[in-house]
């Protein structure tokens, strides 16, 4: 992100989506986990995993909308009648992976799960081992109290047990939403950091990046994080009124989704108003190299077989050394993909291994509270023989007039 030129992919034409006949394949391998997992049912209601399953992307309503998928034979969409045109629609029920059945106002949608999984819990409540049903995180408790009262005896788990392992290793279709994505967002990055930005509100500034990532093909602009000045060393600072002055940094997070799949990517610049001296400090410019070094050295540490945790330990061991391990204090980076925050965590605790397809943000930061931050970050896969880095700007530190 050093010269005039824009380093950049122009967008395609066409977008990419994820093949119909996609989601019968992922109907199967849920439904075998299901069984594998001696469950009687997964439940699953509006949200990514719905997404996932049936390319289904409905509205989080009062009222139910429901994935019934039994341990063996066929799946259902039950939705409310008012909803049947976009369900049928969805590629799950078009590509005739599962049935579509609907519910009337006056019915009760609850008891028409009990029916689809079998009546199961009451007639099976003496047996030593109760029935199980997984649902899915993102079900709200108001529905999962009701299916409770209809279905007592049953015991319900999370999904997560089933999809959480499907949904962590992105597919070749999901990788090419994710760069895409990326690279999206690496053009609205470059355009916001050199663009006009000192004399402007921070929330202004953060309205034309929610503009840019529309323009550039995002479902939505989910975030827009302008920290300046002192504002940058709060690590999910909201863009406020502040006026950004010359001669002050400016971390830049941006991203939503494109095609279902995340962007989010990080930079830091810092604006001199065209006053040759008000150009950084030597003290951000050390806090910068440190940062840059730690950044890519966690992202180089990406590997298969190489646990999660070892990944912020990179970024970690590297910023504490000099000095700012306690400036550090939030994970080096989380998954993404259908949603924004997902599986795996870089974080430590986590000891779990990366494997080929895995897609996270490398992320560290250091933060002087009161005076200044920094932050890089990049959507990172985890490929064969090493990372795959979706963001393409730039990551030396953005000296710009602003
Ligand atoms: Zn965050
Ligand atoms: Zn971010
Ligand atoms: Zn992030």
């Amino acid at each position: 992100m050093t010269g005039p030129v824009a380093p950049i992919s122009v967008a395609p034409a066409v977008r990419p989506r994820i093949p119909a006949a996609r989601f019968g394949a992922r109907l199967a391998q849920a439904q075998a986990g299901v069984a594998e997992r001696g469950l009687r049912a997964m439940l699953v209601s509006v949200g990514p995993d719905l997404v996932y399953l049936a390319g289904y992307e409905a509205m989080p309503l009062e009222r139910l909308t429901m994935l019934v998928v039994p341990a063996s034979g066929r799946a259902t969409l039950l939705v409310p009648r008012l909803e049947v045109a976009p369900a049928r629609a969805c590629p799950g029920v078009a590509g005739g992976h599962l049935d579509l059945e609907t519910w009337e106002e006056t019915e009760d949608p609850v008891d028409r799960v009990a029916h689809l999984v079998g009546g199961f819990g009451s007639a099976f409540a003496g047996r030593a081992t109760p029935d199980r049903a997984a649902v899915s995180d993102r079900l709200w408790a108001f529905h999962l109290l009701r299916l409770q009262a209809v279905l007592p005896g049953a015991v319900f788990v999370s999904a997560s047990l089933v999809l959480r392992d499907l949904r962590i290793v992105k597919d070749a279709d999901e990788i090419a939403l994710l760069r895409l994505a990326a690279e999206a967002a690496d053009r609205v990055m470059w355009e916001i950091a050199h663009g006009r930005l000192v004399g402007r509100s921070e929330a202004d500034v953060a309205r034309e990046v929610r503009d840019r990532l529309l323009a550039e093909g995002h479902d939505r602009a989910d975030f827009a994080i302008v920290g300046s000045g002192p504002n940058s060393a709060s690590p999910h600072h909201e863009a406020s009124d502040r006026i950004i002055e010359a001669g002050e940094p400016i971390v830049l997070d941006i991203g939503g989704p494109f095609g279902g799949y995340g962007s989010d990517t990080t930079r830091t610049i810092w604006v001199t108003g065209g006053d040759a001296t008000r150009g950084p400090d030597d003290e951000f410019l050390r806090l910068y190299s440190v940062l840059r070094a730690a950044q890519a050295e966690a992202t180089h540490a990406v590997h298969p077989g190489v646990a999660c945790e070892r990944i912020d330990l990179v970024a970690r061991e590297l910023i504490s050394a000099a000095g700012h391990g306690a400036h550090f204090f939030h994970r080096t980076g989380h998954g993404i993909g259908l949603e924004g925050h997902e599986d795996p965590y870089l974080v430590a605790g986590n000891a779990e291994e990366l494997r080929p397809g895995m897609a996270f943000s490398v992320e560290p930061g250091i933060y002087l509270a009161g005076r200044y931050g920094a932050r890089i970050e990049d959507i990172v896969i985890c490929g064969d023989d090493g990372p795959i880095v979706l963001n393409q700007l730039d990551r030396d530190l953005l000296v710009v007039t602003g």
